[in-house]
């Protein structure tokens, strides 16, 4: 069987990470007998560049068209200046809302490899850390009205009880495939929209007896990820605090260059991508993390292609070259054998 990934490789050291991703992807294929067709499109910094817009439509088609999208990153200085709707950014506002891709899935875990390079104190990890959270992405503040005045600016909060419910419907699922715990996030406390949200959450929740609920207040969230962050299960949010929940949970498990997400939507087709951006301070020096990509690859084939098989063995791959005490840069201490972009990519294939 043949499956047709659109491949984005966008700015900064994206190219160098998806490279690496698509060397482990190749060797899925060649070791499980499938066939991956690659079609390269350009989205973000490198499409403003070539056409003037960070989403040029054949690039928006060729990802409708696909059975996942793998994207690398966008973004850096040189397009910092443009006006909000050009930057390279918007590719990837334009992707989710285009592809419908409403739930963001961030596992956080940390590996016992890794544990020394978690911020966090020993007693805190204890050993390890395996959360989820999952962001809703099409909705809130990121979507929602704005604008400026001379002298004020605004942008607005909207949440509707269909947003709310489809993604507490996939967090609750996700959750009793797991540990059986959710804990929802919100300002209800402050925010109208978030009492909607705890409403509707709580209503989803009589449908998933076996999940147990918890809400939390955003502020009181954060505290409690860095301080008992083993509580947590399944962490269900908004746009907003998920994006800065998720890079919080990101941080206390070591590197921002380990962890992958996928964006899904009601069908089969995703978008994979690590959640770093594009890290102009290291492009081109071989020396990015490409294994939050490489994971990210293997969400791609346990949710979109259904290959659940070949997603374990990759992530078993990632283990074991932990194990062996390879390291990039970000994550290497005295002693380790420090590898490039490239050569962890090769390592990894080399290890399924
Ligand atoms: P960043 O994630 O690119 O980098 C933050 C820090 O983490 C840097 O020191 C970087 O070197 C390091 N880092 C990131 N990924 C790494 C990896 N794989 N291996 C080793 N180190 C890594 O965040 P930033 O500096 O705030 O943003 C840079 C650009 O990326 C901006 O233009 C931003 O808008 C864009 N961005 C894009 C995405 C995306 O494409 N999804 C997400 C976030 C930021």
């Amino acid at each position: 069987m043949t499956y047709h990934i659109a491949v984005i490789r966008g700015d900064g050291i994206g190219p160098e990470i998806i490279d690496a991703a698509l060397c482990v992807l190749n060797r899925v294929g060649t070791r499980f007998g499938h066939a991956f067709h690659y079609q390269f499109v350009e989205a973000g910094g490198c499409a403003i560049d070539r056409y003037g817009v960070p989403l040029p439509d054949e690039s928006l088609a060729a990802c409708k068209a696909s059975d996942a999208v793998l994207l690398g990153a966008v973004g850096g200085p040189k397009w910092d200046t443009l006006p909000d709707d050009m930057r390279p950014e918007k590719a990837l506002l334009g992707l989710r809302k285009e592809l419908g891709l409403f739930a963001n899935l961030r596992p956080a875990t940390l590996l016992p490899e890794l544990a020394d390079a978690s911020p966090l104190k020993d007693r805190v990890i204890g050993d390890g850390l395996d959360l989820l959270v999952v962001r809703e992405l099409t909705g809130g503040i990121y979507f929602g009205d704005h604008g400026t005045g001379e002298d004020y600016a605004f942008d607005t909060e909207t949440y509707h009880t269909y947003e709310v419910e489809r993604i507490a419907r996939c967090a609750f699922s996700l959750a009793r495939e797991r540990r059986g715990h959710l804990t929802s996030v919100d300002k209800a406390n402050v925010l109208t929209s978030s009492k909607l949200w705890r409403r509707v959450v709580t209503e989803v929740a009589a449908d998933f007896p076996d999940v147990r609920l918890d809400h939390l207040y955003v502020d009181n969230a954060a505290m409690q990820l860095a301080t008992h962050p083993r509580q947590f299960d399944v962490i269900l949010t908004s746009n907003l605090f998920g994006d800065i929940l998720s890079d919080l949970a990101a941080t206390i498990t070591g590197s921002i260059g380990m962890l992958p997400s996928a964006s899904l939507g009601e069908g089969t087709c995703g978008m994979y991508e690590p959640i770093h951006g594009s890290a102009p301070d290291i492009a081109g020096q071989n020396r990015a993390n490409p294994l939050a990509t490489i994971l990210s690859a293997a969400m791609l084939l346990r949710s979109s292609l259904g290959l659940s098989e070949e997603a374990g063995a990759v992530e078993r791959a990632v283990q074991a070259v932990l194990q062996k005490g390879y390291r990039t840069a970000d994550l290497a201490a005295a002693g380790d054998a420090v590898l490039g972009t490239r050569e962890m990519g090769e390592q990894v294939a080399a290890l399924l």
